[in-house]
């Protein structure tokens, strides 16, 4: 979820402080996000026969709530590990520790994050400097870019099994707990949120990887969801479904918009937010939203793209 760079120049708002037992063996807190939305972050602690482990860390503006969360529990983590690699989750990762779990699919938001993005793009992808100016604020909330000791599906920490669930970013993950059912489930399922479809630069179909991350959630016996943004839930099949409403009644808007004629990302980013996006990084996020959903319609065979970016129906 890439920050509003305006707002991370505003003051960071306050959010309770409220380390908690969420279930045994896992401890909870709240920190701030000095954007706008979400403005604060779910943090956790993990016990683990190899030590305390953190789950995300918050940006910069998140240090104090951090530290006094820290404080109040036995033992200072020596690992960080991040479900991943949006900034929001990872900012003040290096100030904590050297050893930094995520999955390598992390790594292409890691370096976007440090490096903006690739000059080179795939047809019909949002336009470079657009993007580079729009999250351009990034660099303010992060204290150093972490090297990462790989994660991978499957890779088991103490109870914690770990889940590879691409689609809101090529490295995100989920770590569950089949003892009793709980999912740690990062910004997959959110509550009150829709996350955003990050368009992969490797030829994948993000639109299409997030739906079976979607598949392979909701096929699992599920008792409690931590999500890191927004309240617990315990109902994960039925959030699951409605994200997928949402992303396949997009895709039917976009092919009504397309049967009126070939269509540029811009005018087709109009259809599918209406909201008119005066921050230049919600308007980029909207457009990068929508060349996910029409580059899935591309590897259907229901749509192509030109050399020039224009969609057209096949
Ligand atoms: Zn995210
Ligand atoms: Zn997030």
């Amino acid at each position: 979820m890439p920050p509003d760079p305006q707002a991370a120049r505003r003051a960071t708002p306050h959010v309770a402080l409220n380390p908690h037992t969420a279930a045994p063996g896992i401890t909870r807190f709240t920190v701030p996000l000095a954007i706008d939305s979400p403005d604060h972050l779910h943090v956790h602690m993990l016990q683990t026969p190899d030590g305390p482990l953190l789950i995300d860390c918050g940006a910069r503006g998140s240090e104090d709530a951090l530290d006094a969360g820290l404080a109040t529990l036995d033992a200072r983590p020596s690992r960080v590990l991040i479900t991943h690699g949006h900034i929001d989750h990872w900012g003040i990762a290096t100030t904590l520790t050297d050893r930094v779990l995520a999955h390598p699919g992390t790594l292409s938001s890691l370096r976007f994050a440090s490096h903006g993005p690739p000059a080179r793009r795939p047809a019909g992808w949002p336009n470079t400097r657009e993007l580079a100016r729009a999250f351009g604020g990034f660099s303010e909330l992060i204290a150093g870019v972490p090297e990462i000791d790989p994660i991978h599906d499957g890779d088991r920490l103490g109870d914690w099994e770990v889940l590879w669930t691409p689609g809101h970013d090529p490295g995100h993950i989920c770590l569950y707990r089949a003892s009793d059912g709980i999912l740690l489930c990062g910004d997959l399922l959110l509550p009150g949120y829709t996350p955003n479809i990050q368009p992969a630069l490797d030829g994948s179909d993000a639109l299409d990887q997030f739906l079976t991350s979607l598949d392979r959630i909701a096929a699992l016996p599920i008792t409690l969801v931590l999500p890191a943004h927004g309240p617990p839930y315990s109902d994960a099949g039925r959030r699951a479904n409605e994200l997928k409403v949402h992303h396949i009644k997009r895709l039917d808007t976009l092919r009504h918009a397309l049967r009126g004629g070939p269509r540029t990302l811009a005018e087709l980013t109009t259809v599918t937010f209406t909201a008119d996006h005066s921050q230049p990084a919600d308007k980029m996020l909207a457009h990068m939203e929508t060349y996910a959903h029409l580059e899935h319609l591309r590897q259907q065979r229901q749509a192509n793209v030109d050399e020039h970016g224009t969609w057209s129906l096949t």
